[in-house]
């Protein structure tokens, strides 16, 4: 597809003093200590000081050709928004953010900042990157405080789309389609909306009140979502198919992968989402089959690698779990998530043990959980992801004594929903197969996006998806 920004032309951006912005020192926002957050579930970051955030937005250099902007899967203006800033328009630099993105206050947080925009940022190359992910939730939040998001009404067009999810990239096509008048009904399985905004993220990295604020911009703008609606058991595909003129589907990758080992079905075996929602969630957020209390464990062992297993392990800390240890096939150097995360874990006292990979779960006479049996690895060649292969060492088993193990090793795409629509093309690995530019799935006037087409990814690339599929759908309207 062609790069949006590539076929612009270049903007006029304002001459700076170069050599004096390289040269400026660089400011980041303060931090709950390691010691106070792990008793409460409260953002570990805080917001900008304005007077700080103004002297980082003009560490940028505003150059044309941005490769900020380009590494950003939706294209923020981000040189634009920092000139508003730095020349104190915050609510300005919030509208650029908002132009581009339905959520600068949850990308400003969660996007990996460093593989995206900040790895981009010229004044990288030598020096720390502007904080762009901290600024854009500055500004966002700023305007959210201090004046009220622009959200004009439409005439409504009488086309209505149904929207299977709750998450990200149902919520860019809701915003999107009812911006041009267009019914747009979400469809949630779960309590209440949000996908894993609410249902995975823990609050110490976004606080729900955020999500909670996003869904209120939606029904100001006339959306309607109908949640603890699961689409194939509390409404059939066929109601949907007679109710809508098009559909988008945006039902995420929510299955958790299974270890495979023997005394993995024990009760105090949980899945990633299973744990993060019972600890961090109050109990009228949940279904009544996940309100049974977590009770307290003392030593907690998570298997995973990535940025979810992280959230577990530093969830189970401000649980109050003594002892907690993350178990991974592979050594740091191999870990896919954000290096900021695993500071965070280590600050907070998790302990990491490296190249080791379960083998079973141990068990009391009662069925109760006491370990975790691992097996030692040792790295190979590499593997088609480029990353060297763990290797079981013979006769290296050890245990780790645990009263609670926490699985976060990746998620997949529901296998059930090729029940709920059989007719739908999907991949060997479930996920529904689209046209990358438009969205739109074999079936004509349904179109799906986010993880349920890309596999487990980012919120950040669920939005662009959710772009690309509103433009579809609005095309498509046209022509009924
Ligand atoms: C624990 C965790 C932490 C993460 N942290 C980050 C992070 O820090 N930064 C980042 O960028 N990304 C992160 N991600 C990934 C990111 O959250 C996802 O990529 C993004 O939410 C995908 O958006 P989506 O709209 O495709 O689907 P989702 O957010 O998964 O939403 C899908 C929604 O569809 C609903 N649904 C499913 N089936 C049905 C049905 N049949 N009927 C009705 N509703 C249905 C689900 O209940 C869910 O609410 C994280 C993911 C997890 C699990």
């Amino acid at each position: 597809m062609p790069d949006p920004v590539e076929k612009q032309a270049k903007p006029e951006r304002p001459v700076v003093d170069r050599k004096a912005r390289l040269a400026a020192p660089s400011h980041r926002p303060t931090k709950q200590k390691p010691d106070a957050r792990i008793g409460n579930w409260d953002e570990v970051t805080n917001l900008f000081d304005p007077g700080i955030a103004m002297q980082e937005a003009a560490r940028c250099i505003q150059c044309p050709a941005a490769p900020c902007q380009k590494a950003c899967p939706v294209h923020n203006d981000i040189p634009r928004a920092f000139w508003m800033l730095e020349n104190n328009d915050f609510n300005g630099a919030a509208n650029v953010f908002r132009e581009t993105s339905e959520l600068p206050e949850m990308c400003g947080r969660l996007c990996p900042q460093e593989r995206l925009c900040e790895g981009h940022c010229v004044v990288g190359k030598n020096a720390l990157p502007v904080a762009i992910g901290k600024l854009e939730t500055f500004v966002s939040e700023w305007q959210r405080a201090n004046s009220p998001v622009p959200a004009t009404p439409v005439a409504p067009t009488g086309k209505r789309v149904g929207i299977v999810g709750s998450g990200p990239a149902s919520i860019a096509v809701a915003e999107r389609l009812a911006k041009q008048g267009h019914a747009a009904v979400i469809f949630e399985a779960w309590p209440t909306a949000g996908g894993v905004l609410r249902y995975g993220i823990p609050t110490f990295k976004l606080n729900k009140p955020a999500v909670d604020r996003k869904f209120r911009d939606l029904e100001a703008l006339g959306v309607e979502v109908r949640t603890n609606t699961r689409v194939g058991e509390d409404v059939d595909w066929a109601q949907l198919t007679a109710e809508f003129d098009a559909i988008f589907v945006g039902i995420g990758a929510q299955t958790g992968t299974r270890l495979g080992i023997p005394g993995e079905d024990a009760a105090q075996v949980l899945t990633a989402t299973n744990f993060l929602v019972r600890t961090n969630l109050p109990e009228s957020d949940l279904p009544e089959s996940m309100r049974e209390p977590l009770g307290s464990p003392r030593r907690v062992v998570v298997v995973g690698g990535g940025d979810t297993s992280m959230d577990c392990v530093r969830s189970a800390r401000r649980l109050g779990a003594e002892d907690v240890t993350l178990v991974y096939r592979r050594t740091e150097a191999e870990m896919q998530g954000r290096v900021e995360e695993r500071m965070h874990a280590n600050e907070e006292g998790v302990q990491f043990e490296y190249l080791a990979a379960p083998l079973a779960v141990l068990l009391g006479d009662a069925g109760e959980v006491r370990g975790l049996r691992c097996q030692r690895m040792a790295l190979g060649p590499a593997d088609d992801t480029g990353r060297r292969r763990p290797e079981p060492v013979p006769d290296s088993e050890f245990d780790l004594p645990a009263d609670m193990i926490v699985v976060a090793i990746g998620y997949g795409v529901d296998e059930d929903w090729g029940e709920v629509v059989p007719d739908m093309v999907r991949d060997r690995w479930a996920r529904i197969v689209a046209d990358p530019d438009t969205l739109q799935t074999n079936l004509p006037g349904v179109f799906a996006g986010g993880d349920d087409v890309n596999g487990a990814d980012l919120v950040v690339t669920a939005l662009a998806d959710g772009h690309r599929a509103a433009e579809a759908i609005s095309a498509y309207l046209a022509t009924k």
